[in-house]
């Protein structure tokens, strides 16, 4: 019998998963290159090289106890660690130790840790929408509930004063996401500056640190020169989620790590805490090849100027069709403003233009669809006379 809490999952409604069952019809009946699917987040470019050399230098190299044992400690390859707190510090004039650093499985793994370190059943985190949805699982699985800002359109910034009203004796966290998915958008510093300032306030009104949680799987992909401020500098109680996902396209190898700052309240206690949550969800350590391969491969990048040349290509396409998009500063995400009211309207009516893009409200901001854009570049090219006559369609209906 599977648990009560499965069933909605497995016989609910099957929301997305419905979707991606015609997706997989349509490319069954006119072949993959004729469906425009942009719907998932999966990086198109192939991991560097360097990441080929490296494992193969380390199986060569490398004792097998290093490569294949339980790593000594649950936080991780000590090398590896101090290799990341090293690129970090060199990045942001950070000062970290490997001390700091947790190698986890990708950020997803990371913020499990995370939460199963800091809630109890009945806290909360605040997030701030359009939000990544699986933060609502992540942090139930602690005991804890989501609770999400409204979102601050047409600027897509968090809204720290907003924020403010959602802060209780419950909260212990707000997630932050920047370059953000699915918007596109930097937090700026301004942002984090106000963000920080609020939960200082509070946690001195309370007694304890609410943290703030930096969740980054898009750092590197940040686009016209554009900075992503390090949250770390703005606020101490603050813990970053890393993940090489998306930076070394990496998806499949669930690699990432966790920054606890010796700023942090109770250092010794959450570091602690997080090597006992780590092994109790069952990960006992990041996995130890390619934390390994993270340690010799940290200065390496993925192709970002690929994912610009379709940034703008979708950007400039889809404003010229009359679409109304936010430029996206980061990430591989175009959010886009529906034409109709529903977004998940307009999701099926795209579908029959063999278009497949994610309705907003599955990140908490109804009127919107995320369209990805890690995908082959000519696909850009090719799905705009698909983008016309749904824009037609639409403007000859409505
Ligand atoms: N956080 C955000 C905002 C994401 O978009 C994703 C994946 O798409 C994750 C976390 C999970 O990433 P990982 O593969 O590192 O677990």
């Amino acid at each position: 019998m599977i648990a009560k809490a499965m069933e909605p999952f497995v016989f609910g409604d099957p929301g997305i998963g419905a979707m991606f069952d015609v997706v997989a019809k349509m490319v069954a009946e006119y072949g993959e290159e004729n469906v425009y699917n942009f719907s998932i987040g999966n990086p198109s470019e192939p991991a560097p090289e360097e990441v080929k050399e490296a494992i193969k230098a380390i199986l060569d190299e490398e004792p097998m106890k290093r490569i294949h044992g339980y790593n000594a400690s649950s936080s991780g390859d000590a090398g590896a660690r101090a290799a990341v707190a090293e690129h970090l510090n060199r990045l942001h004039g950070t000062a970290f130790t490997a001390d700091n650093i947790m190698m986890t499985v990708g950020a997803a793994g990371g913020l499990n840790v995370l939460f199963k370190t800091i809630l109890d059943p009945g806290t909360e985190v605040i997030t701030f929408a359009p939000y990544f949805g699986d933060y609502n699982y992540y942090v139930e699985n602690s005991g804890g509930t989501l609770k999400v800002v409204a979102p601050n359109a047409p600027t897509f910034q968090p809204d720290a004063a907003a924020m403010e009203e959602l802060i209780n004796e419950n909260t212990r966290a707000v997630i932050i996401n920047s370059p953000n998915n699915p918007t596109g958008v930097i937090y700026s510093e301004q942002s984090l500056k106000e963000i920080g300032e609020v939960l200082a306030r509070k946690s001195a009104e309370y007694g304890y640190a609410i943290f703030l949680v930096a969740d980054e799987p898009y750092r590197e992909l940040a686009y016209d020169g554009k900075v992503v401020p390090y949250a770390t500098k703005y606020y101490d109680n603050t813990i970053v989620a890393y993940s090489y996902s998306k930076s070394l396209s990496l998806p499949g190898d669930r690699i990432g790590y966790l920054v606890f700052p010796s700023e942090i309240e109770q250092f010794d206690a959450m570091k602690k805490a997080a090597e006992c949550a780590i092994r109790m969800l069952g990960f006992i350590n990041a996995p130890s090849l390619i934390q390994l391969a993270v340690e010799k491969c940290v200065n390496a990048s993925t192709n970002i100027a690929a994912y610009d040349r379709n940034r703008k290509a979708l950007y400039e396409g889809l404003k010229g069709l009359g679409y109304d998009c936010v430029y996206p500063d980061g990430a591989f995400y175009l959010w886009m403003k529906t034409p109709v009211e529903d977004d998940g309207e307009f999701a099926q009516m795209a579908l029959k233009h063999r278009i497949v893009v994610v309705p907003g409200k599955a990140f908490g901001c109804p009127g919107y669809v995320r369209v990805a854009y890690c995908v082959p570049f000519e696909m850009i090219g090719n799905s705009m006379p698909a983008f016309k006559d749904l824009m037609t369609e639409i403007q000859d209906n409505y």
